[in-house]
């Protein structure tokens, strides 16, 4: 029998081929696409959570 080749996979960030070395995506590059993207945007790391109520600055003039 052939090799098995069942779903390709795809790169979620570019939809390129998946390299091996890079699993789940093509290039390293790709890879921190992801990363950042997870990092900024989708989900908010908690630790960073401020308040952001005191608008009102200009009683400090
Ligand atoms: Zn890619």
């Amino acid at each position: 029998m052939p090799k098995k080749s069942l779903s390709k996979l795809l790169c979620p960030v570019c939809r390129g081929e998946v390299a091996d070395k890079y699993k789940p995506f093509c290039s390293k590059r790709c890879a921190d696409v992801d990363l950042n993207r997870w990092l900024d945007g989708g989900y908010r790391i908690p630790t960073e959570e401020r308040p952001i109520g005191n608008v009102d600055d200009d009683e400090i003039l």
